[in-house]
Parts: structure tokens; C-alpha cells; sequence
């Protein structure tokens, strides 16, 4: 299993991972996004890495969770 984690210091809000992920990540009031669900089956991984890639700043990334 892998999980999202925000870069919080490299994250500007731009929420285009919300837009990618919006079954994953929402944004809060200021456009920093709120991870709600963790992928879980082979089509939220696909998600999440569409999220991953659409960071203009890099502040996303998936790890391996044993
Ligand atoms: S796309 Fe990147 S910079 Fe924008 S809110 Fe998401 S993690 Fe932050």
C-alpha cells in the first residue's frame, strides 16, 4: 500500500491536486489540501499518482506503507 504526504513547506496551494484527486484531497479555506481518503485499490493509486505528477512544486509524493 502506498500513502500521499504533503510537503508542507513546498506546498504553495495550488489545489491542483484536489482537482486530479478529488476523491482523495480536498482543499481547506486557503487552498492547502486535506488528504480524506488514502488510496486503497489500483484505480485511487492511479489517482493519487495523477495528483503526484500535477504539483507544479513537487510537494506530493506517495510512499510504501507496509
Ligand atoms: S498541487 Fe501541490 S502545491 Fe498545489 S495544493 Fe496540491 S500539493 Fe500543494
Amino acid at each position: 500500500m502506498k500513502k500521499i504526504v504533503v510537503d508542507w513547506v513546498a506546498c504553495d496551494g495550488h489545489g491542483l491536486c484536489a482537482q486530479m484527486a478529488p476523491e482523495l484531497i480536498d482543499l481547506d479555506d486557503w487552498g492547502f489540501p486535506i488528504i480524506t481518503h488514502q488510496p486503497e485499490d489500483q484505480r485511487s493509486n492511479l489517482l493519487a499518482q495523477s495528483a503526484v505528477e500535477a504539483c507544479p512544486v513537487l510537494a506530493l509524493r506517495l510512499e510504501r506503507v507496509d
